[in-house]
């Protein structure tokens, strides 16, 4: 059973979202502020962090920023609960590090949606597992990339490029991220080759339309995204 922790200090909206889990038969664990999520953490990581952007004390930004910090739990999904919907915030949410955010009030269907997306893409991003997107699908074992069924041919970085985005849905990364990632820490390569790549990289999805997925953010880098 995968283990859910809930980081809000309103008891009313711990309760609803533990009902909402439970009924889908997720484990449910909580915490009122980001002293007991660290508490809680350091025992035992969970399989997905929900984790609401305002807290007392440390805010939910400030421990998203800190758990991508440490080792053990640099990778554990976080989804940021906010009562935000400017598109700064969004932006800003999703670079400090969470996989995805989801908007006060919610319903449980959405929230229980939401969760197990991001619990199935952390999954596929571990493993070796085909990520597909809307019609577009990543084989990592079989090298292979198909878009509605047709093979693609992408050279090796671009395919690498790629993987590392679809693994990485809806966050945003800066050129020196992406050479860290996909080329390697420590290799000297300068930052406009990234742009480079991802112009290829673009044009290869394109003839599909699929060039969409791989947007600019200005100012900060280049994201994968399904939603405009
Ligand atoms: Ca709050």
């Amino acid at each position: 059973m995968k283990r859910i922790l809930v980081v809000e200090d309103e008891q009313p909206i711990r309760e609803m979202v533990g009902f909402a889990l439970k009924k889908a038969g997720l484990q449910f664990e909580e915490a009122a502020d980001a002293e007991q999520a660290l508490v809680a953490v350091a025992s035992n990581p969970p399989d997905l962090m929900l984790l609401d952007w305002m807290l007392p004390g440390m805010s939910g930004v400030d421990l998203a920023r800190r758990l991508r910090r440490e080792d053990v739990t640099a990778k554990m999904p976080i989804i940021m609960l906010t009562a935000r919907v400017e598109e700064n915030d969004r932006v800003h949410g999703l670079e400090v590090g969470a996989d995805d955010y989801i908007t006060k009030p919610f319903s449980p269907r959405e929230l229980i949606a939401r969760i197990n997306a991001v619990l199935r893409r952390s999954q596929a991003a571990a493993g070796e597992e085909p990520i597909e997107y809307d019609g577009l699908s990543l084989d990592p074992v079989g090298h292979r990339v198909q878009v509605d069924g047709v093979p693609l041919n992408l050279a090796p970085t671009e395919f690498r490029l790629l993987h590392f985005f679809m693994s990485n849905p809806d966050r945003v990364y800066s050129r020196e991220q992406l050479l860290d990632h996909v080329w390697g820490r420590g290799v000297f390569v300068e930052e406009r080759t990234v742009d480079v790549h991802i112009r290829r990289l673009r044009k290869a999805l394109a003839e599909q339309s699929y060039d969409r997925f791989i947007q600019t953010v200005r100012g900060a880098g280049y994201r994968f995204s399904i939603r405009n």
